[in-house]
């Protein structure tokens, strides 16, 4: 009898996904996911790192960073549920900066390549001393480096690689909904894994504990400022676009950036139209907007004033004093968990901790009612 095929890269046992070539049995989950591998683990001799911050965490940063450090060093698994602003990257820095000392390999792993980029300027700033690897579709030639900061879908380049994994966004599009991606998770650590989180829910939490690992959540924000509450403007048909006329007016007015949130690739372009005839000095951006990277990079370095986005900037994204317009935020596809965290981009900073979100709809959808209840019920006791 025929031995049961068990795919080599990503695990999976289950003949319905076994297809056959000449004769050849292959993966049919993981068959786009060719490449070349990561070399294969080896402890990392370079020793001399050093955490670089020009600002102090809060005290419960610093007690949960200190926590995290001790679960990783005991190889126990921890999962953060944090609130977005919270200041949840700066959370693993001392366990980051142990693991390297240590000759240890560390892995940041996020769904999105978006975030990816952002989160490997942070890290080049606060690790001078070394190498930071970003690795995402389109940028994959370098595979090496002290900290390597990747997508997802590249973690399958990584087998038994990471002693120290941190998994950022892990709520977030397309891990949630994939059988292929967790395997290659799992596969990729030697120790403890980190995972961060903005929107976990109680029954994750529960099984990640009865597996052994520890959750922890910080729901202060690290400016100790409560997430900005959004305010509801209706407008029916054309008159949305006269709200947001004068909503834009008034932002620009204190010069400070905005970001306008709308549901749909189509509609990106066609806002940014509208705006353009009024205001000067815009952009957009969508997951197939070339050029992309340059455009948010040209933002963050004030060449913009504001930029029309679908929800590919929801996360990761952080600029100072940033105002925030949600276009038509009654549509299907913001849900809760999108709108909370697109809230969230705004106020996030110091300089500016109070922030300015407002919703320009039609009618007002529950997802819209219930992200406003859950932010001021997080605000409360503060
Ligand atoms: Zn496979």
């Amino acid at each position: 009898m025929d031995k049961k095929y068990v795919c080599p890269r990503c695990g999976n046992k289950n003949s319905r996904y076994v297809g056959v070539i000449k004769g050849k049995k292959y993966c049919r989950l993981c068959v786009s996911f060719q490449g070349k591998n990561a070399p294969a683990y080896t402890a990392n001799l370079h020793k001399n790192h050093f955490l670089n911050l020009d600002y102090k965490l809060s005290d419960e940063q610093e007690r949960i960073a200190l926590k995290i450090k001790n679960n990783f060093e005991n190889n126990v698994n921890t999962l953060i549920h944090a609130v977005t602003g919270a200041g949840k990257t700066e959370l693993v820095y001392y366990s980051i900066i142990l693991a390297l000392n240590q000759g240890k390999r560390v892995g940041f792993a996020i769904p999105r390549k978006d975030v990816v980029i952002e989160i490997t300027n942070r890290l080049k700033t606060a690790f001078p001393a070394s190498l930071i690897t970003a690795v995402y579709g389109g940028e994959n030639h370098v595979l090496t480096g002290d900290i390597i900061i990747l997508t997802t879908h590249q973690l399958y380049r990584y087998k038994r690689f990471f002693d120290l994994l941190i998994f950022d966004e892990i709520d977030a599009f397309p891990y949630r909904d994939s059988i292929i991606l967790p395997s290659f998770l799992l596969r990729s650590a030697r120790g403890a894994i980190i995972f961060l989180s903005a929107t976990v829910n109680a029954a994750d939490k529960a099984n990640f504990k009865k597996q052994g690992g520890e959750v922890i959540e910080l729901f202060h924000r690290y400016h100790g400022q409560p997430l900005p509450v959004p305010s509801i403007i209706q407008g029916w048909g054309l008159f949305r676009y006269w709200h947001l006329f004068w909503v834009m007016r008034l932002f620009f007015k204190s010069m400070d950036p905005v970001f306008i949130f709308v549901p749909t690739i189509a509609m990106a372009k066609k806002t940014f139209q509208f705006l353009n005839i009024f205001f000067k000095n815009g952009n957009y951006v969508h997951s197939q907007r070339t050029k992309r990277a340059k455009i948010i990079n040209d933002f963050r370095h004030h060449h913009y004033r504001y930029l029309c986005t679908t929800s590919v900037l929801e996360r990761g994204v952080t600029v100072d004093k940033l105002k925030v317009i949600v276009f038509n935020a009654d549509h299907y596809l913001f849900d809760q968990a999108t709108l909370i965290q697109i809230a969230g981009r705004s106020g996030r900073k110091k300089v500016d901790p109070i922030g300015r979100v407002v919703f320009i709809s039609e009618t007002i959808s529950s997802a819209m009612k219930n992200a406003i209840n859950d932010i001021r019920e997080k605000n409360i006791g503060m």
